[in-house]
Protein backbone atom coordinates (compact mmCIF):
# COMPACT_ATOMS: atom_id res chain seq x y z
CA UNK A 1 0.00 0.00 0.00
CA UNK A 2 0.76 3.50 -0.69
CA UNK A 3 -1.37 6.24 0.63
CA UNK A 4 0.60 8.47 -1.72
CA UNK A 5 0.93 7.19 -5.02
CA UNK A 6 2.92 8.55 -7.36
CA UNK A 7 1.01 7.77 -10.31
CA UNK A 8 -0.90 10.76 -11.69
CA UNK A 9 -4.32 9.66 -11.80
CA UNK A 10 -4.81 7.96 -8.49
CA UNK A 11 -4.40 8.66 -4.93
CA UNK A 12 -3.44 5.77 -3.16
CA UNK A 13 -2.66 1.79 -3.93
CA UNK A 14 -4.36 -0.61 -2.58
CA UNK A 15 -2.69 -4.60 -3.17
CA UNK A 16 -4.61 -7.24 -1.87
CA UNK A 17 -2.52 -9.61 -4.13
CA UNK A 18 0.74 -9.42 -4.92
CA UNK A 19 2.42 -10.45 -8.04
CA UNK A 20 1.81 -11.42 -11.33
CA UNK A 21 2.97 -12.88 -14.80
CA UNK A 22 3.57 -11.34 -18.40
CA UNK A 23 0.69 -12.07 -20.97
CA UNK A 24 0.93 -9.44 -23.26
CA UNK A 25 3.14 -6.66 -25.40
CA UNK A 26 2.23 -4.01 -23.12
CA UNK A 27 3.54 -6.04 -20.15
CA UNK A 28 7.53 -6.22 -21.79
CA UNK A 29 8.76 -3.63 -19.22
CA UNK A 30 6.38 -3.74 -16.23
CA UNK A 31 7.39 -1.55 -13.68
CA UNK A 32 5.91 -3.89 -10.79
CA UNK A 33 8.12 -7.10 -11.73
CA UNK A 34 11.21 -5.12 -12.00
CA UNK A 35 10.27 -3.62 -8.57
CA UNK A 36 9.36 -6.81 -6.62
CA UNK A 37 12.07 -8.79 -7.97
CA UNK A 38 14.75 -6.71 -6.69
CA UNK A 39 13.48 -8.05 -3.15
CA UNK A 40 13.13 -11.89 -4.14
CA UNK A 41 15.16 -13.27 -1.25
CA UNK A 42 15.53 -10.30 1.38
CA UNK A 43 13.52 -11.86 4.39
CA UNK A 44 10.48 -10.06 5.92
CA UNK A 45 10.13 -7.41 2.58
CA UNK A 46 6.98 -7.69 1.43
CA UNK A 47 8.28 -8.43 -2.17
CA UNK A 48 11.00 -11.43 -0.72
CA UNK A 49 8.46 -13.65 -2.88
CA UNK A 50 9.48 -11.73 -5.71
CA UNK A 51 6.48 -11.34 -8.41
CA UNK A 52 5.31 -14.77 -7.28
CA UNK A 53 1.54 -14.16 -6.93
CA UNK A 54 -0.07 -14.45 -3.68
CA UNK A 55 -2.85 -13.31 -1.67
CA UNK A 56 -2.16 -10.72 0.75
CA UNK A 57 -4.83 -11.56 3.21
CA UNK A 58 -3.38 -9.06 5.94
CA UNK A 59 -4.14 -6.01 3.75
CA UNK A 60 -7.89 -6.84 2.58
CA UNK A 61 -9.33 -4.61 4.29
CA UNK A 62 -7.33 -1.97 4.09
CA UNK A 63 -9.52 1.17 2.55
CA UNK A 64 -11.84 0.48 5.19
CA UNK A 65 -9.48 2.00 7.81
CA UNK A 66 -8.66 4.80 5.66
CA UNK A 67 -11.13 7.78 6.72
CA UNK A 68 -10.32 10.36 4.22
CA UNK A 69 -12.00 10.18 1.13
CA UNK A 70 -9.62 9.26 -1.86
CA UNK A 71 -8.76 7.29 -5.12
CA UNK A 72 -7.32 3.87 -4.79
CA UNK A 73 -6.03 2.05 -7.51
CA UNK A 74 -6.90 -1.91 -6.84
CA UNK A 75 -3.86 -3.98 -7.41
CA UNK A 76 -0.92 -1.75 -9.03
CA UNK A 77 1.79 -4.56 -8.24
CA UNK A 78 -0.54 -7.20 -9.48
CA UNK A 79 -3.44 -8.06 -11.66
CA UNK A 80 -7.00 -8.96 -9.71
CA UNK A 81 -8.10 -11.20 -12.39
CA UNK A 82 -4.84 -13.33 -12.94
CA UNK A 83 -5.70 -17.19 -13.07
CA UNK A 84 -4.14 -18.08 -9.94
CA UNK A 85 -6.42 -15.59 -7.87
CA UNK A 86 -9.56 -18.00 -6.98
CA UNK A 87 -13.13 -16.46 -7.55
CA UNK A 88 -14.05 -16.34 -3.80
CA UNK A 89 -11.07 -13.82 -2.96
CA UNK A 90 -11.79 -11.71 -5.75
CA UNK A 91 -15.48 -11.64 -4.20
CA UNK A 92 -14.18 -10.75 -0.95
CA UNK A 93 -11.79 -7.74 -2.48
CA UNK A 94 -15.00 -6.66 -3.74
CA UNK A 95 -16.95 -6.85 -0.95
CA UNK A 96 -14.53 -4.90 0.92
CA UNK A 97 -14.75 -2.18 -2.29
CA UNK A 98 -18.80 -2.10 -1.70
CA UNK A 99 -18.40 -1.36 1.90
CA UNK A 100 -15.91 1.50 1.88
CA UNK A 101 -18.01 3.82 -0.64
CA UNK A 102 -16.38 6.81 0.66
CA UNK A 103 -13.78 5.86 -1.87
CA UNK A 104 -13.15 5.33 -5.33
CA UNK A 105 -11.80 2.35 -6.90
CA UNK A 106 -10.21 2.05 -10.11
CA UNK A 107 -9.42 -1.69 -10.81
CA UNK A 108 -7.43 -2.06 -14.21
CA UNK A 109 -7.00 -5.57 -15.74
CA UNK A 110 -5.55 -6.99 -18.44
CA UNK A 111 -7.57 -10.16 -18.03
CA UNK A 112 -10.86 -8.35 -19.56
CA UNK A 113 -12.45 -11.90 -20.09
CA UNK A 114 -12.85 -12.99 -16.87
CA UNK A 115 -13.52 -9.66 -15.61
CA UNK A 116 -16.47 -9.43 -17.96
CA UNK A 117 -17.44 -12.80 -17.35
CA UNK A 118 -17.19 -12.22 -13.23
CA UNK A 119 -18.98 -8.59 -13.59
CA UNK A 120 -21.99 -10.51 -15.20
CA UNK A 121 -22.30 -13.17 -12.39
CA UNK A 122 -20.97 -13.17 -8.95
CA UNK A 123 -19.56 -9.37 -9.05
CA UNK A 124 -22.95 -8.21 -10.21
CA UNK A 125 -23.48 -6.52 -6.66
CA UNK A 126 -20.03 -4.40 -7.76
CA UNK A 127 -20.46 -4.07 -11.26
CA UNK A 128 -22.82 -1.37 -10.81
CA UNK A 129 -21.37 0.65 -7.58
CA UNK A 130 -20.68 4.47 -9.24
CA UNK A 131 -18.01 4.74 -6.78
CA UNK A 132 -15.61 1.33 -8.30
CA UNK A 133 -14.70 2.37 -11.71
CA UNK A 134 -13.52 -0.87 -14.05
CA UNK A 135 -10.95 -0.46 -16.48
CA UNK A 136 -8.66 -2.24 -18.88
CA UNK A 137 -5.43 -1.83 -20.40
CA UNK A 138 -4.69 -1.11 -23.92
CA UNK A 139 -1.21 -1.09 -25.96
CA UNK A 140 -1.87 -2.08 -28.99
CA UNK A 141 -4.06 -3.17 -31.52
CA UNK A 142 -3.72 -6.92 -31.64
CA UNK A 143 -3.69 -7.48 -27.62
CA UNK A 144 -5.41 -4.21 -26.09
CA UNK A 145 -8.16 -2.85 -28.41
CA UNK A 146 -10.25 -6.43 -28.27
CA UNK A 147 -10.40 -6.25 -24.34
CA UNK A 148 -12.36 -2.89 -24.89
CA UNK A 149 -14.63 -5.15 -26.26
CA UNK A 150 -15.09 -7.53 -23.06
CA UNK A 151 -15.54 -3.80 -21.16
CA UNK A 152 -18.17 -3.06 -22.84
CA UNK A 153 -20.50 -6.08 -22.89
CA UNK A 154 -19.28 -6.12 -18.65
CA UNK A 155 -21.98 -4.96 -16.57
CA UNK A 156 -19.86 -2.13 -15.33
CA UNK A 157 -21.36 1.09 -14.86
CA UNK A 158 -17.83 2.85 -15.06
CA UNK A 159 -15.88 1.81 -17.52
CA UNK A 160 -12.64 3.49 -17.93
CA UNK A 161 -9.56 2.40 -20.53
CA UNK A 162 -5.67 3.32 -19.65
CA UNK A 163 -4.06 3.56 -22.63
CA UNK A 164 -0.73 3.23 -21.67
CA UNK A 165 1.88 2.13 -22.47
CA UNK A 166 0.28 2.93 -25.92
CA UNK A 167 2.62 1.34 -28.46
CA UNK A 168 1.16 2.25 -31.73
CA UNK A 169 -0.98 4.13 -33.69
CA UNK A 170 -4.50 2.71 -32.84
CA UNK A 171 -6.55 4.63 -35.16
CA UNK A 172 -10.08 4.91 -34.97
CA UNK A 173 -11.49 3.64 -31.77
CA UNK A 174 -15.00 2.41 -30.51
CA UNK A 175 -15.61 4.27 -27.46
CA UNK A 176 -19.14 3.85 -27.28
CA UNK A 177 -20.40 3.88 -23.36
CA UNK A 178 -16.44 4.49 -22.16
CA UNK A 179 -16.67 7.11 -19.52
CA UNK A 180 -13.11 8.00 -19.05
CA UNK A 181 -9.87 7.66 -21.09
CA UNK A 182 -5.89 7.82 -19.43
CA UNK A 183 -3.22 7.60 -22.22
CA UNK A 184 0.82 7.30 -21.27
CA UNK A 185 3.93 6.49 -23.01
CA UNK A 186 6.78 3.82 -21.55
CA UNK A 187 8.88 5.25 -19.31
CA UNK A 188 12.20 3.22 -17.48
CA UNK A 189 15.63 1.70 -19.18
CA UNK A 190 14.39 -0.02 -22.76
CA UNK A 191 11.03 2.31 -23.00
CA UNK A 192 9.51 2.01 -26.17
CA UNK A 193 8.87 5.49 -28.50
CA UNK A 194 5.52 6.95 -28.25
CA UNK A 195 4.50 9.45 -30.89
CA UNK A 196 2.62 12.36 -30.39
CA UNK A 197 0.48 11.75 -33.36
CA UNK A 198 -0.87 8.77 -31.70
CA UNK A 199 -1.91 10.85 -28.53
CA UNK A 200 -3.54 13.58 -30.53
CA UNK A 201 -5.62 10.89 -32.27
CA UNK A 202 -6.94 9.47 -29.43
CA UNK A 203 -7.24 12.78 -27.53
CA UNK A 204 -9.60 14.59 -30.34
CA UNK A 205 -11.73 11.23 -30.44
CA UNK A 206 -12.42 11.93 -26.71
CA UNK A 207 -12.79 14.94 -26.81
CA UNK A 208 -14.98 14.22 -29.67
CA UNK A 209 -16.96 12.10 -28.18
CA UNK A 210 -16.86 14.35 -24.68
CA UNK A 211 -14.94 11.61 -22.86
CA UNK A 212 -12.61 12.85 -20.27
CA UNK A 213 -8.71 12.72 -21.40
CA UNK A 214 -6.29 12.10 -18.78
CA UNK A 215 -2.79 12.21 -20.45
CA UNK A 216 -0.30 10.84 -18.14
CA UNK A 217 3.44 11.29 -19.22
CA UNK A 218 5.53 11.25 -22.28
CA UNK A 219 7.58 8.57 -20.70
CA UNK A 220 10.98 7.61 -22.29
CA UNK A 221 14.33 7.06 -20.10
CA UNK A 222 14.28 10.36 -18.44
CA UNK A 223 10.75 10.60 -17.49
CA UNK A 224 10.50 13.65 -15.33
CA UNK A 225 12.07 15.44 -18.14
CA UNK A 226 9.94 14.20 -21.17
CA UNK A 227 6.93 15.86 -18.80
CA UNK A 228 3.49 15.58 -19.47
CA UNK A 229 2.59 18.43 -21.12
CA UNK A 230 0.29 17.98 -24.87
CA UNK A 231 -0.30 21.21 -27.01
CA UNK A 232 1.10 23.34 -24.18
CA UNK A 233 -1.01 22.30 -21.31
CA UNK A 234 -1.54 19.56 -19.08
CA UNK A 235 -4.41 17.05 -19.56
CA UNK A 236 -6.09 15.50 -16.65
CA UNK A 237 -9.70 15.41 -16.65
CA UNK A 238 -11.77 12.88 -14.81
CA UNK A 239 -15.51 11.77 -14.89
CA UNK A 240 -17.88 13.72 -12.97
CA UNK A 241 -18.72 12.13 -10.64
CA UNK A 242 -21.94 14.05 -9.60
CA UNK A 243 -22.91 13.14 -13.17
CA UNK A 244 -22.18 9.20 -12.56
CA UNK A 245 -24.22 9.75 -9.62
CA UNK A 246 -27.11 11.17 -11.09
CA UNK A 247 -27.34 8.72 -13.91
S1 LIG B 1 -0.62 -7.70 -16.31
FE1 LIG B 1 0.17 -5.78 -15.40
S2 LIG B 1 1.10 -6.41 -13.45
FE2 LIG B 1 0.84 -8.25 -14.70
S3 LIG B 1 2.81 -8.52 -15.73
FE3 LIG B 1 1.45 -7.38 -17.12
S4 LIG B 1 1.91 -5.22 -16.73
FE4 LIG B 1 2.74 -6.41 -14.99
Amino acid sequence: MSLNSKIEWTDATWNPVRGCTKITAGCKNCYAYTFAERFRGVPGHPYEQGFDIRLVLDKLEEPLKWRKPKKVFVNSMSDLFHPDVPDDYIIKVAEVMARADRHIFQVLTKRADRMASLLRGSLEFAAKKQHIWWGVSVENKKHGVPRIEFLRQSNAEVKFLSIEPLLENLGEVDLTSIDWVIVGGESGPGARPLKKEWVLSLRDQCEGARIPFFFKQWGGTRKSKAGRELDGRTYDEYPEVNAIRSR
